[in-house]
């Protein structure tokens, strides 16, 4: 028996109230709806049922099971169910669907032990309720986007700005308390709608200030002025020369790898000359960096390497006569390989297009193998401030502090997160690593996510816990109802990966 058996389970949701005889008002965010019979509230997530204030979804509970990834297994009313699942696998009981607590002291609505492999655990169990939180989207194009700190719109509504550029990718930040809290009123319901449908992995259209128009969804290729992107780059022009530079040799006496960053030249970079090959005297626009490696040689755009191009000539200002050979095989090449062109230089030192020979496509094709598939990747970045930490303890600096002794396991629907060092619980999490529809809204306006804290039994009490509303699993699924979800593979067990 776990220590948790002999404590008493909680008296309900936690969350209730009456305003008439025929409306309940609804205390789990600042809104206060007061609800009437039949009716749910503005956010949907709680209605009057027979004069009960209660959760229109069911709780999400995890089943650990192996070889069903995803797989919604059952919906199960409370009354249908022995809770035989329990003692066949274990079991997670997540925040989705759970309810909250904000803005005021109650504990979290589900507070759940557990044993694994010996040690009595907890789960604390709820929905935050997000001001301060924010969407970073990676869109692996070198196509530009627009200016860096530009202002990114929805609907017309500012959401957001293109912020500082990674390797292969392009950076949002979208959403976020200025929007959400600090504009219009539209400004703020745009916002929460948007965040609400990037997090649940839905399409978002957006349009940068300056620059590009985007259609982005999580897990998905981006879709830059309609078009789908495929590849992302293998590396920029610098790293492609060294990374192919040895397959080009003896197949041409010149490649030039466009991009938006770093335009690539082969034999005057350290990989042509550690092959030995002599400089073809090319001569290329822009601003010479170290040998071989060019900057700005076109303005950015969505064509050749990222950059305003669609003739490869254009960046080519000539050739030195004393160095050039007539007949020389130029190649030049896009960064993913999409673009490329060869050439064979005449007697006028003129770039003269030819057929470009097996051997060497078969290296811009080996470009193209080595590019990932351009993807969205949304990351959800929150901090799980204010009361929600009341709900897990009457101490919170506690609870922040075994959080960063890592005494804690934090987890949002299940899904790991990325703790910030520094003060606070600021967390980051993979949206496509969450449930589906784990995202939902409050018209303060703020965005509502799963979380749950997952410990040691004892750290709990140690931490100031809400002991006496600790409750077996069992107690759950009598009160409650469930949705069970097969755990996937992709994520670590919540409870195995608390210490
Ligand atoms: S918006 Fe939703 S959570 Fe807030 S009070 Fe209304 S029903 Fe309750």
């Amino acid at each position: 028996m776990t220590e948790a058996a002999d404590l008493h389970p909680p008296q309900g949701s936690g969350v209730s109230g009456s305003a008439s005889p025929r409306k309940v008002v609804c205390n789990a965010c600042p809104v206060l709806c007061q609800i009437s019979e039949g009716r749910t509230g503005a956010c949907d997530r709680w209605g009057n049922f027979n004069g009960v204030l209660t959760r229109v979804d069911p709780v999400v509970l995890f089943k650990k099971v192996s070889g069903t990834a995803g797989e919604i297994t059952g919906f199960l009313e409370s009354e249908d169910w022995d809770g035989s699942v329990v003692s066949e696998a274990p079991v997670f009981v997540s925040g989705l669907g759970s309810g909250t607590t904000y803005p005021d002291y109650k504990p979290a609505p589900f507070i759940v032990s557990s044993r694994h492999e010996g040690v009595d655990m907890v789960t604390v169990v709820t929905e935050g309720i997000f001001s301060y939180c924010s969407f970073k989207v990676k869109i692996d194009t070198d196509r530009w986007l627009g200016p860096e700190q530009a202002t990114v719109r929805c609907q017309g509504e500012a959401i957001g700005h293109v912020t500082t550029a990674e390797y292969g990718s392009q950076m949002l930040s979208l959403g976020g308390v200025h929007h959400l809290t600090g504009g219009t009123k539209k400004e703020g319901r745009v916002t929460c709608e948007m965040m609400m449908d990037l997090g649940n992995r839905k399409p978002v259209e957006l349009q940068v200030e300056g620059g590009s128009r985007l259609l982005i969804e999580a897990g998905k290729p981006p879709v830059v002025n309609g078009v789908e992107e495929q590849r992302m780059r293998v590396g920029c022009g610098s790293a492609t020369i060294g990374i192919f530079a040895q397959q080009w040799h003896g197949h041409v006496d010149e490649v030039v790898v466009v991009d938006d960053h770093i335009t690539g030249v082969l034999t005057e970079h350290q990989a042509g000359r550690c092959l030995g090959m002599p400089p073809s005297g090319i001569k290329i626009k822009g601003k010479k960096s170290t040998p071989g490696r060019y900057f700005q040689v076109a303005k950015p755009g969505t064509g050749w390497g990222g950059t305003d191009i669609s003739d490869p000539l254009s960046i080519i200002s000539g050739f030195e006569p004393t160095v050039a050979r007539p007949g020389s095989r130029i190649l030049m090449v896009s960064t993913t390989g999409e673009d490329a062109e060869f050439f064979v230089l005449d007697e006028d030192l003129k770039m003269v297009p030819a057929p470009m020979p097996a051997d060497v496509q078969a290296v811009v094709d080996r470009i193209g193998e080595n590019c990932e598939p351009a993807l969205t990747t949304v990351l959800f970045l929150a901090g799980a401030g204010g009361s929600l930490r009341a709900g897990v303890t009457d101490n919170p600096v506690r609870l922040t502090r075994s959080i960063k002794d890592l005494l804690v396991n934090v987890t949002c629907g299940g899904a790991p997160v990325y703790l910030w060092p520094g003060g606070g619980i600021t967390l980051m999490v993979d949206v496509t690593r969450m449930p589906e529809s784990s995202f939902g809204w409050v018209p303060t306006p703020a965005i509502v996510a799963p979380i749950e804290f997952t410990m040691r039994l004892s750290d709990y009490r140690a931490l100031g816990g809400h002991m006496q509303r600790v409750q077996a699993v069992q107690d759950v699924l009598k009160n409650e109802r469930v949705r069970v979800v097969s755990w996937g593979e992709l994520n670590p067990w919540p409870v195995g990966a608390a210490r």
